[in-house]
């Protein structure tokens, strides 16, 4: 059974057919799927959503898009909320310069506290990085000499050099539709490049639907088109791949519990 690790089920793009969600993952072999939190102050319901559903795990953070919204919210805050018992990472939080909507630096102040929240509950951080790859790779080597966190660059969009770096790190690397897409030959070789015991699968949905999909709404059943890919892309099976990444998922994400709707229906 597969983990779709990253995607955002409160987003109104799911108001119709929310409730069906997870019976169709669970129909495509995705057991268990991470609601990704963008606001902080939002949180309340993500929250709901993973209290509604054994197998939806959820997040806190700010989005790199949202941080002017949120340059309140502390540390103190952050690790406050993680308490939540189905609250599995801090984030996504990061750098993302190709929307660009907050300054540089107030971007990398939010993520840096976002960071040491992840450092205080010992939970991983979910990083988003777009057209940031210098300044990221810089930003997280310097936080880790720091103090050490985990954490997993999510739908890695970035280029070879950040992945070379994330990975020296500890980090994983999580890859989302755009492996599927034709012209993404750079993100299937850093896939293919990087070890399989540091490789996780998403959606990103509602964004980013995979091959066959392309171009339509996303949700978490088409993760498994994603990870039939990587499976081509790393010369193995589609069994080997979801019991490997499923595997890496809980190494990262030390609160998931085992999945509990999925595994009574086998
Ligand atoms: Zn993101
Ligand atoms: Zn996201």
């Amino acid at each position: 059974m597969l983990i779709d690790t990253h995607c955002h089920l409160d987003f109104p793009d799911f108001d119709a057919d929310r409730a069906s969600l997870m019976q169709r993952a669970r129909s495509a072999g995705v057991a268990r799927v991470i609601t990704i939190s963008t606001r902080v102050k939002r949180f309340s319901s993500i929250a709901a959503l993973a209290e509604s559903d054994p197998d939806i795990w959820c997040t806190v953070g700010t989005h790199p898009l949202q941080v002017l919204d949120e340059t309140d919210v502390t540390v103190d805050e952050l690790v406050e909320r993680a308490r939540h018992p189905k609250c599995v990472a801090i984030g996504e939080a990061g750098l993302d310069y190709h929307y660009d909507r907050a300054p540089h630096d107030v971007q990398a102040a939010s993520f840096r506290r976002q960071i040491e929240a992840a450092r205080r509950t010992g939970l991983p951080i979910v990083i988003h990085a777009r057209d940031a790859d210098d300044d990221m790779g810089d930003l997280l080597e310097d936080e880790m000499s720091r103090g050490a966190f985990a954490a997993v660059l999510h739908c890695y969009s970035s280029g070879p050099r950040l992945a070379r770096r994330g990975l020296d790190l500890g980090f994983y690397l999580s890859f989302s539709g755009i492996l599927t897409f034709k012209s993404s030959h750079e993100i299937r070789q850093i896939a293919a490049d990087a070890p399989l015991d540091r490789l996780l699968v998403e959606t990103d949905a509602p964004f980013l639907a995979p091959v066959p999909n392309r171009g339509k709404r996303n949700e978490p059943a088409y993760v498994a088109d994603t990870a039939k890919v990587l499976a081509e892309v790393k010369g193995v099976s589609l069994a080997e791949i979801a019991e490997q990444t499923t595997k890496n998922a809980e190494r990262l994400f030390t609160r998931l519990q085992p999945a509990r709707i999925a595994e009574a229906a086998e």
